[in-house]
């Protein structure tokens, strides 16, 4: 009863701008995936309730009036606010460490909302080469259109990013580890360059989660979520998130959503609140299997090579131990025999879906050459070093010994 009137303070306060920290820093992560967020309505209810409502009411035309000016905190329509999004912002951005969370209709508008909400006309965005691909066509094709400035470089080369930075650059991009290849971006080493510039460093932590890799403790400034992946992880509803401080992303990127409209639903926000709360259960069982198979894929003789950042062999196996807690549900892999071979197992599995999407309960097998990256020149595949043996796949929550068949009878 009392924590639940100290959240309802700490809520009020927080709206009134009185107190930005973070009012939830003495419980661990998976305390704060559980319980953050959640203030009980008087009917006591003790799981998290939907409110699917799109408007709220107001006593009178002057409480309506002070809504609408600001001068009274509160809810006026959900394209601004709703109180089960809200719980969903909360638990993340404790989650992540950060001041505030917005959440958004999918991982692409939660990258779109954070670029339109700090970037203008003229600036510049120093990006890893190795990021997801509709962010690539997002950048490319739409900012550019807006005359915003990209430039790619290699995310594991700290001095490429150094060169890359010019006076109107304002904001360095990356995911890591990224996909498929698992390289690891120095997130440390790159925040202390992007604030020597004065710029942003946004981290894509979609393959992490805040249960493994917290970018903002590491000193970035701002972490984008696909929550379609491992927040729900159970393959359900589509959403994204953005998480940094009270000015950026509490002004700056909530001024583009509410205004522009890629909220996240009500609905999808209570599948999402209910994926956190076994976030940390499910991560370590990911990573445990992820590891066992490669391992063992590594033994395999038609196996040219594997990439996952929890095996000794990965060039930055030093670097992934530093910054992760884990190593992820990622495995990729090169068959020998090119693309007949990579097609001919992925086509004898009989327990793994033939699917690119990733952080699913569910395993997934994919060839990146002909679907995630098929849009790229051969030259560009090379450059990337996506060949054309290359598999990934996304390890599920299923028996690793049932995973570790499946692909034994197909190699
Ligand atoms: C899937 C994904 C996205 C895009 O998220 P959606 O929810 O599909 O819009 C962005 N970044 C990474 C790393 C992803 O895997």
């Amino acid at each position: 009863m009392c924590r639940v009137l100290i959240a309802q303070l700490v809520q009020l306060e927080r709206e009134e701008g009185i107190m930005s920290d973070n009012p939830y820093e003495d419980y661990q992560l998976d305390t704060l995936a559980v319980r953050a967020g959640q203030i009980r309505s008087a009917e006591g209810e003790h799981s998290e309730p939907i409110f699917l409502t799109s408007s709220y009411v107001f006593e009178n035309a002057a409480a309506a009036a002070a809504r609408f000016s600001g001068d009274e905190p509160g809810n006026i329509y959900s394209r601004f606010t709703n109180p089960t999004v809200r719980t969903f912002e909360q638990r993340l951005a404790a989650l992540e460490g950060g001041e505030r969370c917005v959440a958004t209709a999918s991982g692409m508008s939660a990258i779109y909302a954070t670029c339109a909400g700090i970037l203008k006309q003229g600036d510049h965005i120093v990006s890893s080469r190795s990021i997801f691909g509709s962010t690539v066509i997002l950048f490319n094709n739409f900012l550019a259109k807006f005359g915003i400035e990209i430039s790619y470089v290699d995310q594991t080369d700290v001095d490429s990013w150094k060169q890359a930075i010019k006076d109107n650059t304002r904001l360095l991009f990356l995911e890591t580890p990224s996909n498929p290849l698992t390289d690891i971006a120095d997130i440390r080493a790159l925040a202390t360059l992007a604030h020597e510039h004065d710029c942003l460093l946004a981290v894509d932590n979609c393959f992490c989660t805040p249960a493994l890799q917290k970018p903002l403790d590491l000193g970035a400034d701002i972490v984008i979520h696909s929550a379609t992946k491992y927040l729900d992880g159970q393959g359900r509803c589509m959403g994204g998130a953005v998480v940094g401080s009270e000015a950026v992303v509490g002004q700056d990127v909530f001024a583009f959503l509410r205004t522009a409209g890629p909220t996240m639903s009500p609905f999808n926000a209570w599948v999402f609140l209910k994926g956190l709360e076994t976030l940390g259960l499910r991560m370590d069982r990911h990573c445990q299997s992820a590891l066992a198979l490669a391992s063992w894929l590594e033994q395999q003789g038609n196996v040219e090579r594997v990439w996952y950042p929890g095996l000794a062999s990965h060039e930055q196996h030093d670097l992934a131990v530093k910054q992760m807690s884990g190593f992820g549900g990622i495995v990729s892999f090169e068959v020998k025999g090119g693309k007949e071979a990579a097609w001919k197992l992925i086509d004898a599995t009989k327990l793994l879906s033939i699917t690119a999407n990733l952080g699913d309960t569910k395993t997934t097998i994919t060839h990146p050459a002909t679907t995630t990256h098929g849009r790229l020149t051969p030259e560009e595949r090379l450059q990337a070093g996506i060949s054309d043996g290359l598999v990934r796949i996304s390890v599920g929550l299923e028996d690793i010994i049932d995973i570790k068949n499946d692909l034994a009878t197909s190699l």
